[in-house]
This record gives structure tokens, C-alpha cells and sequence, in this order.
């Protein structure tokens, strides 16, 4: 469960008009990086990927920081 760089093989590049997560592009808050991937989780470090943007579904961000506190 660590970065181990293979994210920056599907490295997204910054959309110019359109927001990342509306171009599909998904976030791993554990590498810190945008990528261009289909899975649900992040092939680098296996971390679930963020789809949507910050604040919009708390409750669901509530429901992983409680996972996180199980782990
Ligand atoms: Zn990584
Ligand atoms: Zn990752």
C-alpha cells in the first residue's frame, strides 16, 4: 500500500477547459497524482481512486477516514 511510481505511467495531463474528475479523471490522495484509469483502484499503490471532487460527498469521505482507522 505505497507508492511505488507506476502512476506516473497513466499520468493525467491538466484538461484546459474542462475540471479533471468531469474529463475522468480519478484521484489517488496516496501518490498525490490525477490518472487516466479505468479501474476503481489505483494500479500503482492499489489505494480506492477519488472520482469526484472534494466536499461534494462527505459522508463518503467520513466512511473511508473510518476504514482508514480500522486498518
Ligand atoms: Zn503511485
Ligand atoms: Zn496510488
Amino acid at each position: 500500500m505505497a507508492c511505488k511510481g507506476i502512476c506516473t505511467r497513466y499520468r493525467a495531463i491538466k484538461p484546459h477547459k474542462e475540471g479533471r474528475y468531469v474529463s475522468g479523471q480519478k484521484r489517488c490522495s496516496k501518490c498525490s497524482i490525477f490518472l487516466n484509469w479505468d479501474g476503481k483502484y489505483c494500479p500503482c499503490c492499489g489505494y480506492p481512486l477519488r472520482t469526484k471532487p472534494k466536499g461534494t460527498n462527505t459522508r463518503k469521505r467520513l466512511m473511508v477516514l473510518q476504514q482508514v482507522k480500522r486498518i
